[in-house]
C-alpha cells in the first residue's frame, strides 16, 4: 500500500501517549496521579445530560444542516452579544465536533505548499500537526516565561512574511496557561494594517476560565480584526463536555459556507442531541460553571504554592486555563528525562515541554484538573523523587 505522503506529517498529542502508559502502570499495581490529561475532572452539570437525553426521546435523531441547528447558532450569536457586546450573525456561525475542528479547518483552508502559518510555541501540539499536513510551513513564535507566556506582537509580527496566510493566536493558553495582554493584541492588530491578506484564527477554549487578576480580551472586540478574523471556541472546558464532542467557529462572512462544504464533506453535522445539549449549557443556570471555576481557582494556588517550595523548581501564576507550567532546568533533567523517571519512579504523570515545542524545554505542564488531595500527593512526590535524584546543576 502506498499512503500519502502527507500522512507523515501527522503528529499527536503526547498526553494521550502519557495517559495511555500511565493506565498501563495502573494495570500492574502502580499507583499514579494524572496531571497529564487537560480535561475537567467533573461530571457534565445534569440539566445539560438531560436536555441531550430529552432531545433523544423527542425523536431528534436524524442529520441535521451540516453548519448545526439554528437555535444553536442564534444562542451562541446571543451569547457573544451578552459577553462581549458584539452582533455576530448566526449564519457566520459554524456549530462542529470539538474545538479541534475548527482549528483543522482553517489550516485545511489555508494552508498548502509554498504558504506560512505562525503558531504559538510552547503550544498546543495540533496546531504544528495540522499546519504540516495542509501542506503549509509551520512557523513558530515563542511565548517568554518574561511575558507570563503571552504573545509579544513584536514576535509575531516580525515572522511575518508575504508567504504568511494565517497566524494562530491562543488565550488563555495550553499548555502554559498564560494569558495575553490586551495591548499587545491592539499592537498586533495595529501592526497588520501592512498585511491584509492575513487571517488571525484566536483559539479562546479556556477563556471562561480565567483567574485571580487576568482578563480575558476576545479578538471579537476589534472591529478591525472582524472581517479577517476565525474564534474558535466551545462547550468542552467550560461545561466539563469534552466527550459530547461541541464546539463552535465564527467565520469572516463568505467563509462560513467554505467551513460548511468541509464539513458536509467530512462529518456531516455534530450529532443532534448534542446540538440540544449545548443550547441548555448557554441559556441554562451558570452556578455549576462558577463551582467549577472556583474549584480550579483554588488548585492553581496549591499547585503553583507547593511547586515554588521545591528547589530547582519555578513556577509562575497561570492566568487561565487549568495548566502549570513550572521552569524546572533548575533541577539539571530535561524536561523528557524528567517526565519518564517522574511517571515510571515517582508515580506522577505529567508532559515534557517538548511535546507543546521547541521552546517548551526546561519545562514541565501538570494539569490541575484534580482534586486538591491528589495534588498536594503528586507535588510530595515530585519533591521526594527530587530529593533523591537531584543533579548537580553546572552555573
Ligand atoms: N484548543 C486548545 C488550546 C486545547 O487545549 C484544546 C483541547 O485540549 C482544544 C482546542 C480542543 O478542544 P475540543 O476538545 O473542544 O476539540
Amino acid at each position: 500500500m502506498q499512503l500519502a505522503k502527507r500522512m507523515g506529517e501527522l503528529g499527536t498529542e503526547s498526553a494521550f501517549e502519557v495517559l495511555a502508559r500511565a493506565k498501563a502502570l495502573e494495570a500492574k499495581g502502580r499507583s499514579i496521579i494524572n496531571l497529564g490529561i487537560g480535561q475537567p475532572d467533573f461530571p457534565t452539570p445534569s440539566h445539560i445530560v438531560e436536555a441531550g437525553r430529552k432531545a433523544l426521546a423527542d425523536g431528534h435523531h436524524g442529520y441535521t444542516p451540516s453548519n448545526g441547528i439554528l437555535p444553536l447558532r442564534e444562542t451562541v450569536s446571543a451569547h457573544l452579544r451578552e459577553r462581549y457586546g458584539v452582533e455576530v450573525n448566526p449564519d457566520d456561525v459554524v456549530i462542529v465536533p470539538g474545538g479541534k475542528v475548527t482549528m483543522a479547518f482553517a489550516m485545511l483552508m489555508f494552508g498548502e505548499p509554498g504558504a506560512e502559518i505562525l503558531y504559538p510555541d510552547p503550544g498546543f501540539p495540533i496546531y504544528r500537526s495540522m499546519i504540516a499536513f495542509s501542506g503549509a510551513t509551520p512557523v513558530p513564535y515563542p511565548l517568554p516565561e518574561s511575558l507570563g507566556f503571552g504573545m509579544s506582537a513584536d514576535d509575531v509580527l516580525a515572522r511575518i512574511t508575504e508567504r504568511t496566510r494565517l497566524i494562530i493566536l491562543n488565550s488563555p493558553g495550553n499548555p502554559t496557561g498564560g494569558v495575553v495582554a490586551p495591548d499587545e493584541v491592539r499592537k498586533l492588530a495595529a501592526g497588520l494594517v501592512r498585511w491584509p491578506e492575513v487571517v488571525v484564527m484566536s483559539d479562546e477554549i479556556y477563556s471562561r476560565l480565567i483567574y485571580g487578576n487576568a482578563e480575558h480580551f476576545s479578538l471579537l472586540n476589534l472591529p478591525e480584526l472582524r472581517s479577517r478574523l476565525i474564534l474558535l471556541d466551545g462547550w468542552s472546558k467550560t461545561y466539563a463536555m469534552t466527550g459530547w464532542r461541541l464546539g463552535f467557529g465564527v467565520w469572516p462572512s463568505g467563509l462560513a459556507e467554505l467551513a460548511t462544504r468541509l464539513a458536509i464533506n467530512t462529518h456531516s453535522c455534530v450529532n443532534a442531541a448534542t446540538q440540544y445539549a449545548g443550547i441548555a449549557a448557554l441559556t441554562g443556570p451558570q452556578d455549576a460553571v462558577a463551582t467549577m471555576h472556583a474549584a480550579f481557582a483554588e488548585r492553581r494556588d496549591v499547585v503553583v504554592e507547593e511547586l515554588n517550595r521545591i528547589a530547582g523548581i519555578r513556577c509562575a501564576s497561570p492566568g487561565g486555563a487549568f495548566y502549570a507550567f513550572p521552569n524546572i532546568s533548575g533541577t539539571g533533567f530535561d524536561c523528557r528525562t524528567l517526565q519518564d523517571r517522574l511517571l515510571e519512579e515517582a508515580g506522577v504523570a505529567a508532559i515534557a515541554g517538548t511535546s507543546f515545542g521547541g521552546f517548551g524545554e526546561g519545562y514541565i505542564r501538570l494539569s490541575y484538573a484534580n482534586s486538591v488531595e491528589n495534588i498536594r500527593l503528586a507535588i510530595a512526590r515530585i519533591a521526594d523523587w527530587l530529593g533523591s535524584n537531584r543533579k548537580p546543576v553546572a552555573d
